[in-house]
């Protein structure tokens, strides 16, 4: 078992399972794996905050074909902490951003037109959250001419990357 629950509510989990990921899986999953394999699973993994500047494109080929709708992480973390909200212990208190490269090379990989960012926070806070200063990338970098993202962060986040916005195809 792993995820949001698990990771919060050990205790309540550690013993109904055979074992446990907590934190994000990304850096530990291999290991998972590979003590599946050896017959040697322990009762416990701690992932703690995935490297997402490594992080490898998600497998979007994997997935049933009749999705209306893809989705793409492209950053992690918030640093606001809002009492209600499991993000900031979860996915840590910095903002985590994937390279504008990798974004766009995962973009390209989906095969809905409509794509959802399925990020921590889109709607921004203070500095850390507006022009990483990373440069711009092509005119299209956002996504394929005919992708579309129905998501007003789709902009924010071409904002924040500096990706120019002229005849964008997204639609929001
Ligand atoms: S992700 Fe949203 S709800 Fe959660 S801590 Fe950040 S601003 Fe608050």
């Amino acid at each position: 078992m792993g995820g949001i629950h698990a990771t919060m509510c050990l205790d309540e989990v550690i013993d109904r399972v055979d074992s446990v990921v907590t934190g994000e899986a990304e850096g530990i999953w291999a290991q998972v794996l590979e003590d599946v394999r050896q017959g040697r699973l322990q009762r416990r993994y701690e992932g703690g905050l995935a490297c997402i500047e490594e992080m490898r494109p998600a497998r979007h080929n994997l997935l049933p074909p009749r999705y209306a709708f893809g989705a793409i992480q492209t950053t992690r973390g918030c640093p606001l902490n809002c009492s209600f909200c499991s993000v900031t212990l979860f996915n840590g208190a910095s903002y985590r951003q994937r390279p504008v490269a990798d974004v766009v090379r995962e973009f390209q990989l989906i095969p809905q037109k409509r794509v959802l960012l399925v990020d921590d926070n889109l709607v921004g806070t203070r500095s850390d959250h507006n022009g990483s200063g990373q440069g711009s990338v092509s005119r299209h970098g956002c996504g394929e001419p005919g992708q579309a993202v129905d998501w007003p962060g789709h902009h924010q986040f071409c904002r924040r990357r500096g990706v120019a916005h002229i005849g964008c195809p997204v639609r929001v």
